[in-house]
């Protein structure tokens, strides 16, 4: 273990948002991991909230792989077309469920090289199944409030969502892995929002560096830390 991962686990940053969100889990609605594997795929470029609001019909017309497999594309279109999408997320929850059949014998599997072979399963989904619904912790989701607010707290200065990834994944201890997402996206939509993020009132202003730069901005533009000196200095104040 270094010392930059040492510094950052027990940093002020993970602390302060537990306890500032000791709610902080997963907003999709689930019940197994199937289902919460269904409710990521169809949250892409979709609220939870409104993942939520269909899920329930789905679920239950619908609740194994092998049922869902053999289901009409036209069915699952009308029941998850207010997701936005529907068409491919029909397909490729249909094909999902037939791979988890043909290949997994009906089991979701519980391992990113697995999961990341399943139709309309990227990285970030496979994080939030195996998270959420297996507790391993194989890697840090990034979507788009993490990948936003880690560049404010210059945790990274990566754009490439798997680079990102890799930066948190060094500088987070593995525990924190999996909670670390539910907080940032807490963050993001309380305080650190993409456009007037509330630097005066968010728990963190103390000790981001982005705390001025971003103050009374209509839209953040301070992304990219100046220097790769700039974690290790965060990290030095929140320790
Ligand atoms: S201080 Fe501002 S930029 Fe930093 S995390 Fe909070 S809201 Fe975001």
């Amino acid at each position: 273990m270094t010392t930059t991962t040492t510094n950052i686990k027990n940093s002020k940053i993970i602390k302060i948002l537990k306890k500032h969100f000791p709610e902080a889990k997963c907003a999709l609605n689930y019940n197994n991991p199937f289902e919460l594997l269904l409710a990521t795929i169809l949250s892409a470029q979709c609220t939870d909230v409104q993942v939520n609001k269909v899920t329930p019909i789905l679920f239950k017309d619908f609740p194994t792989p092998h049922l869902l497999m053999n289901a009409p594309v036209t069915k699952i279109e009308s029941i998850i077309h207010s997701t936005g999408f529907y068409k491919n997320k029909s397909k490729n929850i249909i094909a999902c469920s037939r791979s988890i059949v043909e290949k997994f014998n009906g089991e979701v599997p519980s391992s990113i090289a697995e999961l990341i072979t399943l139709p309309g399963v990227g990285r970030k989904t496979a994080n939030v199944v195996l998270s959420n619904a297996f507790a391993i912790n194989e890697g840090v989701v990034v979507d788009t409030h993490v990948k936003r607010i880690s560049k404010r707290l210059e945790l990274t200065k990566n754009h490439d969502e798997k680079k990102i990834e890799r930066d948190l994944m060094k500088l987070i201890s593995q525990n924190d892995w999996g909670i670390f997402s539910h907080l940032l996206i807490n963050l993001g939509r309380t305080f650190c929002k993409s456009q007037k993020p509330k630097c005066d009132s968010c728990p963190l202003k103390s000790i981001c560096p982005s705390a001025s730069k971003c103050k009374q901005v209509q839209e953040c533009k301070c992304h990219a830390p100046k220097s790769a000196s700039a974690t290790l200095r965060m990290v030095a104040i929140a320790r």
